[in-house]
């Protein structure tokens, strides 16, 4: 895929297939960003497929303004003054979900926490109003290579798969947005260093803890882990026994089994995983059982997450 110019037309293209659930490379003033509709499911699971990782980390997503910050996550007053001193700009916010925000659980990877950012670059604003939905976008570069600061590092490493790759030149930092969490109390912690110097957040913020450090005061908001079923998960199972639900791949299972994808294609089965545990989850079942699933392509990170939901309870 050949990197082109920023302009209307390339701009339109770009939103349109991004409301189609494709995947475009747009520049931000961080790095290159593999952006996607964050509110699709199949577009989520495509970044992550493009991607090559082989677990679900959770994406940022990419927003206008503090306001649209405000329908997707809990914002205390201290996440909501480094928004307004750091927006638009490099600086990511962790904070807990909102239950109606419509950004898709496989964009949290199942976490209680949603991560926001409002990005400065004109081509990336432009992108995010033109789509009319938040953007989930990783930095466009397979997993375990370096994050592309120019359209053509993008080019060289993403496959057939990207509709459209905006070239705006090199990013004008270079460098990655600093992550930081901001807990439903207020307790502010630095997930990922980056653009945005630790000292200018704590001018904002205050005290910033390090993640995991011994002295960060336990926060119940941000300490919660991945979602899991509270039925337990019997994994590869070629059918369900008695009492059982069955979460299906492939081949259809018993009446009232739920099928990840009928035509084994992984990326629909992972833009359905959580939703589908979750309504097996709300039957009552005691046990979900759940079908083999090939260990190729995104495969290998829904067997990571089946893992750790039949693990982590
Ligand atoms: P990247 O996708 O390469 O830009 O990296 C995203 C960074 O943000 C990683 O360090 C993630 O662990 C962190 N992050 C994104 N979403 C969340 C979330 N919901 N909760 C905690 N950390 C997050
Ligand atoms: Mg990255």
């Amino acid at each position: 895929m050949k990197p082109v110019a920023v302009n209307a037309a390339s701009l339109e293209r770009a939103a349109a297939a991004v409301r189609e659930g494709n995947l475009v490379v747009m520049p931000t003033e961080t790095v290159y960003g593999l952006a996607g509709d964050a509110t699709n499911p199949a577009a989520v699971a495509r970044i992550y497929a493009a991607k090559g990782r082989p677990k679900f980390n959770p994406l940022i997503s990419h927003i206008l303004d503090l306001n649209q910050a405000e329908r997707h996550a809990h914002l205390h007053p201290v996440a909501r003054s480094l928004a307004e001193r750091f927006w638009p700009g490099a600086l990511t916010l962790v904070a807990p979900r909102r239950a109606d925000s419509d950004i898709a659980e496989l964009a949290c990877a199942g976490l209680p926490s949603v991560a926001l950012r409002a990005p400065a670059h004109p081509v990336a604003r432009a992108l995010i109003g033109a789509a009319g939905v938040p953007l989930a976008a990783p930095s466009a570069n397979r997993s375990g290579r370096l994050s592309p600061t120019h359209a053509s590092h993008a080019a060289e490493d993403l496959g057939e798969e990207i509709s459209v790759i905006l070239d705006a030149g090199s990013c004008p930092l270079g460098l990655e947005s600093t992550v930081v969490s901001v807990s439903a109390d207020g307790v502010v912690t630095m997930l990922r260093p980056g653009a945005i110097a630790r000292a200018d957040i704590e001018s904002v913020a205050g005290p910033v803890f390090d993640a995991g450090a011994s002295n960060a005061p336990t926060s119940p908001g941000m300490m919660e882990s991945h979602y899991a079923p509270r039925a337990r998960l019997r994994l590869n199972a070629t059918t369900a026994g008695a009492g059982e639900s069955y979460l299906a791949f492939g081949a259809a299972g018993p009446p009232g089994a739920l099928n990840l994808s009928p035509q084994r294609d992984l990326i629909e089965a992972a833009a359905n995983l959580f939703a589908f545990l979750r309504q097996l989850d709300a039957t009552g079942a005691k046990v979900i059982a759940v079908a083999p699933i090939p260990r190729e392509g995104l495969g290998e990170a829904i067997n990571d997450r089946l893992a750790r939901a039949a693990a982590g309870r």
